[in-house]
């Protein structure tokens, strides 16, 4: 049996006896749970797309609990309504904070033949106990130099950490040592010096992208456009294959940031949302279009960040180019959830269809209004729903087991 088949789930109210499992059974079962009318049943195999209850009719989720992620989606949902309609704060809360340069600051090993002063160092970096290591005798090994410049980087110590990584490569040639030197000398705008090391740092994907990340920033620091397109093939050539994971830096990505806040805080440097009636130049607006064909992925963060820059910027009309179509595929999901299609929750359904009608009207803000309630409501947040038996307590995940026989 495949691994992805072992777990299950158990389900209970926290006020009555309802309770049931999710998952394969012993011999050739499995038990199912519909969300929409709270009844358990055993089935052959686990339940597929198009699949439908027996007693109600509605979709069976596959495999595991779909209403857990309810409440996800509506703050996803609100979030890029709020965008749309001008305000991004909500969206730039949820989006994952992406490093610019990458570096490592795992522990280096010890060796049977370090002394005990050594040993204890490292075994205090490995605890996570920054501030033993840096209260340490001082010890002229590359290993404990590096893990005195961990320690400093971990307490957010950069000039230090700098001087340690220094004392390090002054021992020798070490190339997780220029990762780290190039990723701070890169974080303080220093992309020459950055470059030096990373071309020392070995083949590693951190020392890629960082060399990427070095040409990106330098790229859009100096001029007013996209980079040029030479530019973007050779950072896209370094950094390698992208990956779609949420939180992983990509070229497109970093690009996009980059240029949004150029365009946000021209010439000074810091940050500053545009001021109400406040319009981006076309210049810039152009530019911006153009980097959304950079993006290598249309998951929902990356269409996401889109929305948010162009919200932030002031182009609501671009913020509505993006952020419409991406909200109403939100609402569609969410009102497939075969939890929102029982009595259970139901007004949580007839917001999502209101939300809907606003947004098909062009209305954001009363899209927003309309599934306030749903995103206020407690047992959502919890990741749990009303339980039907009762109409009094809620059903929430009680356990997660591995099934036998695996
Ligand atoms: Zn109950
Ligand atoms: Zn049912």
């Amino acid at each position: 049996m495949a691994s992805s088949n072992g777990t299950r789930w158990r389900l209970s109210c926290d006020t009555c006896e309802a309770s049931a499992w999710v998952g394969p059974a012993p011999v050739d079962a499995y038990d199912v749970w519909c969300e929409a009318c709270q009844n358990a049943m055993r089935l052959e195999a686990p339940p597929v797309a198009g699949v439908r209850c027996v007693r109600c009719g509605a979709a069976l989720p596959e495999r595991s609990p779909r209403f857990v992620e309810l409440w996800g989606e509506l703050q996803n949902l609100d979030a890029v309504l709020g965008a749309w309609a001008g305000d991004a704060s909500a969206l730039v809360t949820l989006l994952p904070e992406r490093p610019r340069f990458l570096t490592d600051l795992n522990p280096p090993a010890s060796r049977d033949d370090d002394p005990a002063a050594r040993r204890d160092v490292l075994e205090a970096l490995t605890r996570g106990d920054w501030r033993a290591v840096l209260k340490a005798a001082p010890d002229g090994d590359a290993r404990a130099l590096s893990a005195h410049a961990i320690a400093c980087e971990r307490l957010g110590q950069s000039d230090a950490a700098l001087a340690a990584w220094n004392a390090v490569l002054a021992c020798g040639e070490d190339a997780r040592a220029r990762l780290a030197r190039g990723a701070l000398l890169a974080r303080a705008g220093r992309f020459g010096d950055a470059a030096s090391d990373l071309a020392l740092a070995g083949d590693r994907f951190e020392a890629r992208w960082n060399h990427a990340a070095c040409r990106l920033h330098a790229a859009v620091l100096a001029g007013d456009g996209l980079p040029e397109p030479s530019e973007l093939s050779r950072a896209r050539a370094e950094a390698g294959e992208p990956s779609s994971y949420w939180s992983d830096p990509t070229v497109g990505r970093l690009v996009w940031s980059l240029l949004v806040e150029r365009s946000l805080a021209p010439e000074r440097g810091q940050r500053r949302d545009l001021a109400p009636g406040e319009t981006i130049a076309e210049r810039t607006r152009e530019t911006l279009r153009a980097a959304e064909a950079e993006f290598e992925h249309t998951t929902f963060w990356d269409r996401s960040m889109i929305v948010a820059g162009w919200s932030r910027l002031g182009a609501l009309d671009e913020a509505a180019r993006v952020g419409a179509p991406l909200a109403r595929e939100l609402s569609t999901t969410l009102l497939g959830e075969p939890a929102l299609s029982g009595p259970a929750l139901l007004e949580v359904a007839a917001a999502l269809a209101t939300a809907r009608s606003a947004m098909d009207l062009g209305d954001p803000v009363e899209a927003r209004r309309a599934i306030a309630p749903a995103l206020a409501r407690e047992e959502l947040r919890r990741f749990r729903i009303p339980c039907a038996a009762c109409g009094r307590g809620t059903v929430g995940i009680e356990e997660t087991a591995e099934a036998a026989g695996e």
